[in-house]
């Protein structure tokens, strides 16, 4: 059954068996974010999907090197290497160095991806710590005759390569449409056609304060370039798994395959993933569309678009009810439903804990029963092996704690299904409900209100003088750390000290 894993490789359009390169060793690369704002939730879908393809891969026993990386330069404002950089335009606003606009949004994102319990990678580069790689990488294709300098920016030669390669395979666009879009964009002049992409841009004349040295110019890199670096530094020159949102595909993701096969002299990646977007109304949520909210707006309520707060976890089940590939488009009706679902799969995980044997149940498993609780343990898996199908393995774990609810109204017995399928089935649904989903048990449980509940308790027991329910009260409290205080004004309660 661990073989069995197939994923949909956006190269081939087809789900294909994956088999890694060197196994037990898997090699992914995710991009990540352009530090320059707070993520908002549709940035969270992306990442949270491939946290869930992390923690699978983990739970199949591979040894995996998940590098995700940080662009804090060279992602323009507008794609087309044009206009300012995304993270300078915003020093420049709050007047503040580049770096603090990068640690600010950095700190806030790795907040934000523990909030939604998502594992960190194995290695978080950093576009402007491989500045000399990419230097590098650019000579290499200059000395290839794949990219050339005008006034000290340097540009990758699309129609030199198309030569011997084929740009637009990932994407599935036709070279000949691109070449025809002649377009006239803002500093697009000294591109030899509209759609060659820099490598390498000139910051001389200008007051772009993000500039380095180069054989070219003082200027920044391309923000294509970093990926194919990073990704060549850290996973080799071939690697099994490269991933990120479906909006990345072109021309990011075509642009870094051309890149290093230009480079290399082959293809980068084995498979290629792309996540699909969360959408407001079927329209993609983004900043420029004003229809974004930011994680701590979904945690308090505070917007307009949200009727009530959602927890962290309401809102990562929300994401798992659909599969990766597919837009999920949001809704406050999806978020409660999504609450609803999330409180039932950890109550199950509170119904497990209690579950124990009986004294005296010795009936030999019925068969029937048995096969039943393997077929739905089997089914979570073959649902995560098509393509990481979380919606479906989101079913068959209900399938299970209907089981699990059988038995804690012992409509069902331990001894029926047996002690083995027992076994299975508690740890299949811990497993899959916790490690692999990535789940995990909230307690929005308010204190001050629980200790007003037993204070009252404790006073209609002192007032009938029940002193032995008093006594109770008091010990079994002191046992959780807490004690009761007799004062003037009434009771109180204090953490023990
Ligand atoms: P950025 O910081 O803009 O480079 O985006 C970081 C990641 O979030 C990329 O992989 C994008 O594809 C992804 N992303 C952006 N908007 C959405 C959205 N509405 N839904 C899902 N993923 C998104
Ligand atoms: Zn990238």
């Amino acid at each position: 059954m661990l073989k069995d894993l197939r994923i949909n490789n956006s190269l081939s359009g087809k789900k294909e068996l994956f088999e890694p390169i060197h196994a037990p060793f898997v090699g992914m690369y995710v991009c990540g974010p352009t530090v320059y704002s707070d993520v908002h939730l549709g940035n969270v879908r992306t990442f949270v999907s491939f946290d869930i393809i992390y923690r699978y891969l983990l739970h199949l026993g591979y040894k995996v090197r998940y590098v995700r990386n940080i662009t804090d330069v060279g992602h323009l404002v507008n794609d087309a290497d044009a206009g300012e950089d995304k993270i300078a335009k915003k020093a420049k606003l709050e007047n503040i160095e580049p770096m603090e606009v990068v640690q600010r949004y950095t700190q806030d994102f790795h907040r934000v991806m523990d909030q939604f319990n998502a594992l960190p990678p194995s290695i978080e580069p950093s576009a402007t710590g491989h500045i000399l790689e990419q230097i590098e990488l650019i000579e290499l294709l200059i000395e290839k005759g794949l990219a050339y300098e005008v006034n000290g920016s340097v540009y990758f030669d699309v129609k030199a390569y198309q030569k011997d390669h084929n740009y637009g395979k990932l994407s599935g666009r036709k070279i000949e449409d691109l070449l025809s879009n002649t377009r006239a964009l803002d500093g697009q002049d000294e591109k030899r056609e509209s759609v060659d992409f820099a490598l390498w841009k000139s910051a001389v004349g200008t007051d772009h304060i993000m500039r380095w040295k180069s054989p070219w110019s003082d200027g920044f890199p391309g923000w294509h370039l970093e990926c194919t670096v990073m990704g060549t530094k850290y996973l080799g020159k071939t690697f099994d798994i490269h991933g990120g949102g479906m909006d990345l595909k072109f021309p990011h993701h075509e642009c870094e395959l051309a890149q290093s096969v230009g480079a290399h002299g082959h293809d980068p990646v084995k498979y290629w993933l792309h996540t699909n977007m969360l959408t407001v109304n079927g329209q993609k949520m983004s900043k420029s569309l004003n229809n974004s909210f930011l994680p701590h707006e979904l945690f308090s309520g505070d917007h307009e678009l949200l009727e009530r707060p959602y927890s962290p976890m309401t809102v990562r089940f929300f994401m798992l009810q659909s599969h990766y590939a597919s837009t999920l488009d949001f809704s406050n009706d999806a978020l409660l439903a999504a609450q609803k679902g999330y409180r039932k799969l950890m109550n199950g995980l509170k119904t497990l804990r209690n579950l124990h044997v009986n004294e005296g149940e010795d009936a030999t498993p019925n068969e029937k029963a048995t096969a039943q609780i393997n077929q739905i343990c089997d089914n979570c898996y073959r649902a995560m092996n098509d393509d990481f199908n979380t919606a479906l393995t989101l079913g068959h774990l209900f399938n299970l704690l209907k089981k699990i609810n059988n038995l804690h109204t012992q409509n069902l017995t331990i001894s029926q299904i047996g002690q083995e399928a027992f076994d299975r089935m508690k740890h299949t649904y811990k497993t899959f409900v916790l490690e692999i989903l990535g789940l995990k048990e909230e307690s929005n449980l308010d204190i001050d209100g629980l200790m007003d509940i037993v204070i009252k308790e404790y006073a209609a027991a002192k007032e009938a003088k029940n002193y032995d329910k008093v006594d109770v009260l008091r010990s079994s409290l002191k046992s959780q750390g807490i004690v009761l205080k007799d004062m003037k004004s009434g009771i109180d309660w204090a953490y023990e000290e």
